[in-house]
């Protein structure tokens, strides 16, 4: 069965739309290192979202392409050609409008999928906006408050866990693509670089040389298949969870 959206004609999803949750996934436009492509924040939570949606019976929503300003401490920031940010009130508005046209068509109920650790807040302040206008329930969750404890120690075996912001295009981004579209995974361009260790403060103007030449905020040098099998089983799972809990 297809579930994706934009592959339906609009008969199809008026059949179901009331009955059958829309899942919207919620990417960036953001260097990821030498190695890996720059719409990997979009290829992973479009990824886990169809997977969920085999398991919830849901529909795939075509995936927001860009996401808030990449931060230094955790996306590499903005000084990297390719790296395409939109400022917090043109996301809060752009997944607003989204939010409130699926409303509008009688969806009762959307599970958000955030790849891009810098949309939280503005992705809340819609959903926010969105749930006082409208009767609908909407649910976000982000993949990386969603990996156990188990599937962490597995994924860090030889390297130590650097932190959620810092693995940026580092062992569990790249495993992940690794899963959804291994042709996007070049290895070869890797490059190891010193430990990264961001100081506790932003500073603006952002400046050159804040964070590692490649753009990777941590290694990626023991990424492999299996582990990205186990991440986005794991993460599948526990977004289940999630729904059963929040949305039914
Ligand atoms: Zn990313």
């Amino acid at each position: 069965m297809n579930r994706e959206m934009a592959k339906m004609t609009w008969k199809e999803f008026d059949q179901i739309k009331e009955t059958k949750p829309v899942i919207l996934p919620i990417g960036s436009m953001e260097q990821h290192g030498y190695h890996l492509p720059m719409q990997t924040d979009v290829i992973i939570s479009s990824g886990l979202a169809k997977m969920l949606a085999e398991q919830i019976d849901g529909i795939v929503a075509p995936p927001v392409n860009y996401g808030y300003k990449s931060q230094p401490s955790s996306g590499g920031g903005p000084l990297f050609p390719g790296t395409i940010d939109l400022n917090g009130v043109t996301l809060i508005q752009l997944v607003h409008d989204i939010l409130v046209e699926f409303a509008r068509d009688g969806v009762k109920k959307m599970f958000l999928v955030n790849g891009h650790f810098e949309n939280e807040p503005y992705i809340i302040e819609a959903m926010d906006m969105v749930t006082k206008e409208y009767d609908i329930q909407l649910v976000l969750a982000s993949w990386w408050d969603n990996i156990t404890d188990d599937v962490v120690e597995k994924v860090f075996d030889e390297v130590p866990f650097p932190s959620w912001a810092l693995e940026h295009a580092a062992i569990t981004e790249t495993s992940m693509v690794m899963v959804f579209a291994p042709e996007l995974v070049h290895m070869d361009r890797f490059v190891e670089e010193p430990v990264y260790h961001p100081g506790p403060y932003y500073k603006y103007p952002v400046q050159k040389g804040m964070v590692p030449d490649s753009g990777a905020l941590a290694t990626a040098r023991t990424s492999s298949l299996e582990k990205g099998e186990l991440l986005v089983h794991g993460i599948v799972d526990e977004f289940v969870k999630i729904y059963k809990e929040a949305l039914v």
